[in-house]
């Protein structure tokens, strides 16, 4: 068993209450849905279909060949209603809407087949990048058809993770049941095929043992494919931890792994992967796991991409719970309002806490053995079987500073958060922030968390981001200099709009 590796900060979360089951349930085809041309990585796609147009399952409906993107392609078989810009996670988005006709089947991709080995990289890049499967992650999956900043080439490392260290996650019982450990295996197979100069870093949760032992037997088999056991603290699972944990270099803060010749990407995407170039599946549905304690049962849920989130979850929270819905990660997550809109390639949690504005006196004292608290006090820590409850609620007004040090104990990027709120709210935004690194923080939003007096650190430490940008003193002057030879960093500014 390899060591475990580990970073300093963070935070493990352990036994939340919400976690879902390893059941994994299949959604009804539905009779409607919704597609973004903007999802995932990369730009929004020109819309290639029309009103009362006839369309399949598979079908792409949406591509640009000429900027940063992957096509986009219809998720049911049906007929076109309307084509229409909605506001869409704070941006304007095309949207296309299907009426379905109830089946079930799919388009393939031209050229798809369990014989790949016999394929040139370039015919794999082009099935990847027809199923839409290069929009994963992050930065998407380079090929040469522009789906990611960088070009397979330039890729030096593929990090494959699993991870899971945020409070909710995806069951790996679940993404890697069946004869998936195996198909994982021949989907890095396949992605280091189309990226021959990279090593795969194959990093996995450390508690996870019984996995991480059949991953390494399977791993030794390749030279350029290594497995490591990193430990699940929160936020391992962000890409600026897991290259200096495992590559042991430098994040360029504010931009991406690509841009250092990294290529990140998670267990669902290299399976979602083999099954493009395998089976010719095309990029048609996401496995979503729904948390947290607001639902009736928390299970995960196959179902088709544009999906309205009302048909999946609003049948399955506990009766008389008023919830609140985050998208991915309950610290950072955009909380999803309108319940109208649908799920897309990103959506991999959708988690429901209760809200709760009540006011308690003391709160941040955290008694009691549910209680999550990172100052270990009073009862909870003699209760460490009892389950969790994740709360983000304030339950009061913020205090003052009790300076505790906590957020800066978490901190994974070592920054001092409480002197950068000060420095904030005092209206203090020059090279003194600069200088204590404002721009390395991460947005992962930990020291928020832990803080006993309920501080929005992480917001504060980003109004100072943009006050700064605005005065003209942005990232570039403090991050790049550090760096030489960063790839892909116009395309990756195109495609972020920075
Ligand atoms: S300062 Fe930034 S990186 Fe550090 S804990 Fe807070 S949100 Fe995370
Ligand atoms: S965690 Fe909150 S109270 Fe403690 S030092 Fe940081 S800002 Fe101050």
């Amino acid at each position: 068993m390899p060591s475990v590796r580990t970073f300093k900060g963070g935070y493990r979360f352990v036994n939340f209450e919400g976690q879902p089951k390893d059941v994994l349930e299949e959604a009804l085809i539905p009779q409607r849905v919704t597609i973004p041309l903007r999802q995932g990585f990369g730009g929004e796609g020109n819309c290639v279909v029309s009103p009362g147009e006839k369309v399949c399952a598979g079908q792409i409906i949406g591509s640009n060949d000429h900027g940063v993107s992957s096509p986009v392609h219809a998720t049911i078989n049906g007929v076109v209603e309307e084509v229409r810009r909605i506001n869409y996670f704070k941006r304007d988005c095309l949207m296309v809407s299907i009426k379905g006709d109830g089946t079930s089947d799919y388009q393939k991709v031209q050229g798809a087949t369990p014989h790949w080995e016999h394929l040139e990289p370039i015919e794999l890049e082009r099935i990847l990048y027809l199923s839409g499967v290069t929009a994963l992650d992050r930065e998407g999956i380079p090929t040469q058809m522009r789906s990611s900043v960088i070009l397979p080439e330039d890729a030096c490392a593929i990090i494959v993770h699993g991870v899971g260290s945020e409070p909710y996650n995806i069951s790996q019982n679940i993404l890697l049941q069946g004869k998936n450990t195996l198909r994982l295996i021949e989907g890095i197979r396949i992605l280091h095929k189309i990226m021959p100069n990279a090593k795969v870093y194959l990093a996995l949760n450390s508690q996870r043992k019984k996995t991480l032992e059949e991953l390494l037997k399977l791993s030794a088999q390749y030279d350029w494919l290594e497995a490591y056991a990193l430990e699940p603290k929160y936020p391992q699972g962000y890409d600026e931890m897991l290259v200096p944990t495992l590559l042991k270099q430098k994040f360029p803060y504010g931009y991406s792994a690509a841009n250092i010749g990294a290529v990140i990407v998670n267990l669902q995407a290299v399976l979602q992967a083999y099954e493009a170039v395998v089976e010719g599946k095309p990029l048609i549905e996401r496995t979503i796991a729904l948390c947290g304690p607001a639902f009736k049962e928390p299970v995960h849920i196959k179902a088709r991409i544009g999906t309205a989130l009302k048909d999946l979850v609003s049948l399955r929270i506990k009766e008389g719970m008023i919830p609140r819905f985050v998208l991915n990660g309950i610290l950072t997550g955009p909380e999803l309002k309108d319940l109208t809109l649908p799920i897309d390639k990103a959506y991999s949690q959708i988690i429901a806490i209760p809200e709760n504005h009540r006011r308690e006196f003391l709160s941040f004292l955290q008694f009691g053995p549910q209680s999550d608290s990172y100052s270990h006090t009073f009862l909870a820590k003699f209760y460490p079987t009892t389950k969790k409850t994740c709360e983000t609620n304030k339950h009061g007004e913020e205090r003052a500073c009790i300076s505790c040090n906590y957020c800066e104990e978490v901190c994974p990027v070592a920054i001092i958060p409480h002197l950068l709120s000060k420095y904030v709210q005092r209206n203090i935004i020059d090279e003194t922030v600069m200088n204590l690194r404002i721009f390395n923080c991460i947005e992962c939003g930990l020291c928020s968390y832990v803080c006993p007096s309920k501080i929005p650190l992480a917001k504060h430490i980003k109004d100072g981001q943009e006050r700064l940008t605005i005065q003209g003193c942005d990232r570039n002057q403090c991050i790049l200099p550090y760096f030489s030879n960063l790839k892909g960093i116009e395309e990756y500014r195109g495609a972020k709009k920075l």
